[in-house]
């Protein structure tokens, strides 16, 4: 007998596959309660976007931070706004009365995209269809939005019109783009919108540039930061695995350094300092150039000089700038597919790294815990809205069929039909009736339990992973691009070293339907 597996690798066994899997010594052990056990809450899950295997990984890199260093996202981002603004204020000569504006946590989310022509701030579906859309705080009726985004040419964000929200970092910014905008345009000001967001751009630029934006997180680091306890087990687990383990990070040294200090200093007995869990430590990278340029690595000392270039190898111990991903290769011999990269920006550490490597990816989505635990507690409506969507079409398909019924019988009728046929046309026509008022209702409770569903997630934007009936734009870009994906760093904890993480089984619409019948 053989079985295969969806990876197509081959099985042979002397068993026919069925009577194993209904043997009852399996089936007690399926059923036993301590695997029900393994059972992981959802939102602390990896998923799986394209299959695997831990046991061919043999190093695992983290980005820092918003992916070891988990962030308090109010905290920070209200942080960088009032800071960009006091800038914006002081260095760029916006009215002094901005300072009392406020930052709304709520109105942003990432995968939004800022339109610096209009002034506008939107969500994309995954054909580039703009859906919900603000300019300043207001939002765009439909007529405007099909005015100025449903032209013959379809939406490049290439462009330098755009930009994409595309990191946590970025937060921050759009949210003072639509206070400003809104702001200046209330008490009938005109707004330059590309000046304001290059002027927004660059004073956020300059904050976490000039170093003042990380001195007050150190100031304080346990109201920005969250450490989570379950960090350094995890950690330890892959190392006990037979992993190694690399840092590479954007940050500099001094802040690296601070951070995962707090993160993981003596959390276990074995580590007393962050270092020992990592063989490299690359700090100052310059994602996303690190994976297309050639810049050289160097060595530096603890107090951030340069120590040397660097020729034969990345030693433990020591701490590396710069870089790029053929040297790294080169220099710590671990290549393409035996990297497995953990990070949390879809450009910077998944995009750019997919396009250019062989290295596998796994994706942090801070957001994606409470996604899921609110997708759960509204299971009810997730179900309704498949089952309004399912009945929507039925109906739909036999509106047409009575149409074409009706059609043929007033044909018949009108060239002498015998008058036999009225009450039949009568009868036909009511029930035709009947399906559309039927029709009308799935529409309007689909409507209804939509605009609920999605305003309990988010009042602005809804999900971030979803745009109405469709994948986001970002919800795609994170299928198209990231491996894995999960909430937490920690979540590797409830697997193996040797994990296979398998994808789902994939299927195209035109299976769904043999699964619904079925
Ligand atoms: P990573 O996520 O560990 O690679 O580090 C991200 C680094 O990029 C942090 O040090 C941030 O302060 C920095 N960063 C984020 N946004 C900006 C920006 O707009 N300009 C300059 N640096 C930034
Ligand atoms: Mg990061």
């Amino acid at each position: 007998m053989i079985v295969r597996s969806t990876s197509m690798a081959i099985f042979k066994s002397s068993e026919p596959a069925q009577n194993v899997l209904q043997d009852p010594e399996i089936q007690r052990l399926l059923a036993h309660p301590e695997h029900q056990g393994l059972e992981l809450k959802h939102g602390r899950q990896v998923y799986t976007n394209r299959a695997l295997k831990m046991d061919e990984i043999t190093v695992v890199g983290f980005d820092m931070d918003y992916t070891l260093a988990v962030y308090s996202m109010r905290q920070i981002e209200e942080l960088a706004f009032r800071m960009t603004l006091e800038r914006l204020v002081g260095k760029r000569g916006y009215p002094e009365d901005l300072v009392s504006l406020h930052y709304d946590h709520e109105f942003v989310i990432r995968g939004l995209v800022v339109d610096k022509d209009c002034g506008n701030i939107f969500k994309m579906d995954r054909h580039n269809h703009v859906g919900r859309c603000y300019h300043g705080r207001k939002p765009l009726s439909l007529d405007e939005r099909r005015k100025l985004y449903q032209t013959n040419e379809k939406i490049r964000l290439s462009l330098p019109r755009f930009a994409w929200i595309d990191t946590l970092f970025s937060l921050p910014e759009a949210c003072l783009y639509a206070e400003i905008i809104e702001a200046l345009e209330a008490r009938g000001g005109k707004v330059d919108y590309h000046k304001l967001y290059d002027d927004t751009r660059e004073s956020i630029d300059e904050i976490h540039r000039d170093g003042s934006l990380k001195t007050e997180l150190k100031k304080d680091l346990a109201r920005f930061i969250h450490p989570d306890p379950e960090l350094a087990p995890a950690l330890h687990k892959l190392r006990s695995g037979g992993k190694k383990l690399f840092v590479l990070t954007n940050s500099l040294w001094d802040y690296t350094d601070a951070v995962m200090s707090f993160l993981l200093d003596g959390r276990l007995p074995e580590y007393p300092s962050w270092r020992g869990y990592f063989d490299t430590v690359v700090v100052g990278a310059q994602k996303p150039a690190f994976f297309a340029e050639h810049r050289p690595f160097v060595e530096i000392n603890a107090d951030g000089t340069v120590a040397k270039p660097v020729a034969e190898s990345l030693e433990r111990g020591k701490i590396y700038e710069g870089g790029n991903l053929f040297d790294f290769e080169r220099l710590t011999g671990h290549l393409g597919e035996h990297v497995l990269y953990v990070g949390d920006h879809i450009y910077g550490d998944i995009i750019r790294n997919r396009k250019s490597s062989q290295w596998r990816t796994c994706f942090v989505v801070q957001e994606l815990e409470r996604e899921i635990e609110y997708i759960d507690h509204n299971a009810g409506d997730v179900i309704r809205l498949n089952e309004l969507d399912a009945l929507r079409t039925r109906l739909d398909d036999m509106i047409n069929h009575h149409k074409l019924l009706l059609n043929a019988l007033d044909r018949k009728l009108e060239r002498g039909g015998s008058k036999e046929l009225e009450p039949r046309r009568q009868s036909e026509k009511q029930d035709l009736e009947k399906l559309r008022r039927a029709f009308k209702a799935t529409l309007a409770e689909g409507s209804e339990v939509e605009s609920r569903f999605e305003r309990g997630a988010n009042a602005y934007w809804g999900l971030v992973f979803k745009e109405g009936n469709e994948n986001s734009r970002f919800g795609e870009q994170v299928e198209d691009y990231a491996d894995l994906y999960t909430s937490r760093v920690s979540n590797l904890l409830y697997y193996s070293p040797m994990q296979v993480f398998r994808s789902p089984r994939a299927t195209m619409p035109h299976e769904r339907g043999t699964l619904r019948r079925g």
